[in-house]
């Protein structure tokens, strides 16, 4: 799936992936270029992640952070970061 959306158009700010478009995403009515092909992030996953980027110390401040209902595309990054102390909550998911 990867290799057939290959290119440069979009980038993916999660997971710094490059491709000609992102997947439709959506059960009834998909949107296009919605979901990353390599870490399933969604816009709204891509906004979250930039903001937290480039709007807050996420990323370099000391922070405990419980994630309640964790996205898998963020679960990865956020338990690599050393200035986070993350634990992830769920009542079904077994990402969690
Ligand atoms: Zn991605």
């Amino acid at each position: 799936m990867v290799l057939f959306y290959r290119g440069n158009r979009v980038e993916c700010p999660v997971c710094s992936s490059k491709f000609s478009s992102f997947l439709p995403y959506g059960r009834t009515n998909p949107r296009p270029n919605a979901l990353c092909p390599n870490c399933l992030a969604l816009e709204r996953h891509r906004l979250m992640w930039l903001y937290l980027k480039e709007k807050t110390n996420f990323f370099t401040a000391s922070y405990k952070l419980l994630h309640v209902a964790p996205e898998h595309c963020f679960i990865p990054r956020f338990e690599a970061l050393p200035n986070l102390d993350y634990i992830t909550a769920d009542i079904e998911s077994p990402l969690a």
